[in-house]
C-alpha cells in the first residue's frame, strides 16, 4: 500500500558495511555535553556526571510488531525510537543518548533505510537525543530493528514501579485506547485494498487514531511538567500494553491494590465514535489496547492541589491496601476485578 513509492532502488551491496553506516549516520549531530565520543569508534563513551543513569532496549521484528504494508519506513524508525523513550521517561528520567540496531533482508534498497533513518533523525531531534552507536547486519527473513536508549536523573530523583502506597491516587497521563483503534482501522482498510487496489480510502474521521498507531509520542513534556510542578510520583510505568495489566504491573511491584473507575478513564471522541463503528466496548479498548505510550502514575494525596487543574493529568483512581485487590468500580458502581488482557506477543 504505502511500501515503494520511491522510484530508485539501490541494492545494498552496492554500498558495503561501512559506506552504509557512513551514509546513514552522516546527519547524526552531538547535543548533549555528556556525549563525550559518538559514532566511529569500537564504542560510544558517556560521561553522566553526578547522575544516575538508566538503560533499556526494544526490539521490533517485522510480522511480529509492524506490518509494512501500512506503516511507512519513516514512521516506523520514528516510532522504533519513541517506544525506548517512554521507557526512559518513565523512570522519571531524562533521555539523552540512544543506540539503533538493525537487521535487513536484501529485500530492502537503501532508498528504504534512507527513509528508516529519516524517522529516527526526526525523533532524535524532536526528543533531543544523541544517537552514539549500533550495529547493522544482514536477515534472512525480513527487518529488525533495536534500539537502546539511555537516560539520566539526578540521584533520588528516579521513580520505580514499587511505590505506590495506599491512598495515593492514580493519575493518567493523555488518553487511552487510540493506537489499537487506529490498527483496526488500518487492518480493515488493508483488507479492503486486497480486493481492489483501486479502492482508495477516505480516513479522514481517524486521523487521530491513525496518527497513535503509527506515530505515537513519548511523553516527554509530563516528565518536564512534573519537574515544574514539583510533582515527584511516588510510581510510574509507562502504558505500552493497555490500562489494566500496566495496573496490575505497579500494584505487584508495590504490593498494593487500587480502585480505579470507569467513568474517569479519558478516551478521545474519535476513540469513542470508532469503537461504535466496530461495536467494541470503550472501556474493555483502555484496559487491553496497547501502544498508548502514556504515562501511569501514583502521586501521594499531598500532591493533588499541584496537578488538579492540569488537562494533561487525569486521576483515575486510587491505591488501596492489597488485600483489597485491583478492581474496576463501573459506572453502574459494581466491581470487576481487574485481569492482565494486554497485548502479549506469545498470545495465540
Ligand atoms: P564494530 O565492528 O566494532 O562493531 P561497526 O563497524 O559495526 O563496528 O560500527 C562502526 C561504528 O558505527 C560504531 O561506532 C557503531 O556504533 C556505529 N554503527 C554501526 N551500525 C550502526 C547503525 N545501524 N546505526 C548507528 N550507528 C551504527
Ligand atoms: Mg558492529
Amino acid at each position: 500500500m504505502i511500501e515503494d513509492k520511491n522510484p530508485q532502488r539501490t541494492p545494498l551491496s552496492e554500498l558495503g558495511e561501512f559506506a552504509l553506516i557512513e551514509h546513514l549516520t552522516k546527519n547524526f549531530d552531538v547535543k548533549h555535553e555528556s556525549t563525550v565520543k559518538s559514532i566511529g569508534d569500537d564504542a560510544a563513551v558517556i560521561n553522566p556526571e553526578n547522575k544516575n543513569i538508566v538503560v533499556t532496549t526494544d526490539l521490533l521484528v517485522e510480522g511480529v510488531h509492524f506490518d509494512l504494508s501500512y506503516a511507512p519506513l519513516k514512521h516506523l524508525g520514528y516510532k522504533a525510537v519513541v517506544v525506548n523513550l517512554s521507557d526512559v521517561y518513565a523512570m522519571n528520567a531524562k533521555a539523552t543518548q540512544i543506540t539503533v540496531s538493525i537487521a535487513v533482508s536484501n529485500r530492502f534498497p537503501l532508498e528504504a533505510l534512507e527513509e528508516l533513518y529519516a524517522g529516527i533523525e526526526t525523533a532524535s531531534k524532536i526528543y533531543n537525543i544523541d544517537v552514539v552507536g549500533g550495529d547493522t547486519t544482514s536477515s534472512n527473513s525480513g527487518l529488525m530493528i533495536s534500539v537502546t536508549a539511555i537516560g539520566e536523573v539526578e540521584k533520588g530523583q528516579e521513580v520505580y514501579r514499587s511505590g505506590a502506597k495506599p491512598n495515593d491516587l492514580l493519575v493518567l497521563s493523555g488518553d487511552l485506547g487510540g493506537a489499537y483503534m487506529g490498527l483496526q482501522v488500518l487492518e480493515r482498510e488493508k483488507e479492503v485494498f486486497k480486493v481492489d487496489p483501486n479502492n482508495q480510502p477516505d480516513l479522514d474521521a481517524y486521523t487521530y487514531i491513525m496518527e497513535r498507531q503509527l506515530k505515537p509520542e513519548a511523553r516527554k513534556d509530563i516528565i518536564d511538567l512534573l519537574k515544574d510542578l514539583d510533582v515527584k510520583p511516588t510510581s510510574m510505568i509507562d502504558v505500552s500494553d493497555g490500562l489494566s495489566s500496566e495496573i496490575l504491573h505497579l500494584c505487584k511491584a508495590s504490593k498494593v491494590g487500587c480502585d480505579l473507575y470507569e467513568d474517569k478513564i479519558p478516551l478521545d471522541p474519535q476513540v469513542i465514535s470508532t469503537c461504535e463503528e466496530f461495536d467494541i466496548d470503550s472501556t474493555t479498548i483502555a484496559l487491553n489496547g496497547g501502544e498508548d505510550y502514556e504515562l501511569l502514575m501514583t502521586i501521594s494525596q499531598e500532591d493533588y492541589p499541584k496537578i488538579k487543574a492540569n488537562p494533561n493529568l487525569t486521576v483515575i483512581g486510587y491505591i488501596t491496601e492489597e488485600s483489597a485487590g485491583a478492581h474496576l468500580v463501573t459506572r453502574g458502581e459494581t466491581k470487576i476485578q481487574l485481569q492482565a488482557q494486554g497485548w502479549k506477543t506469545f498470545k495465540e
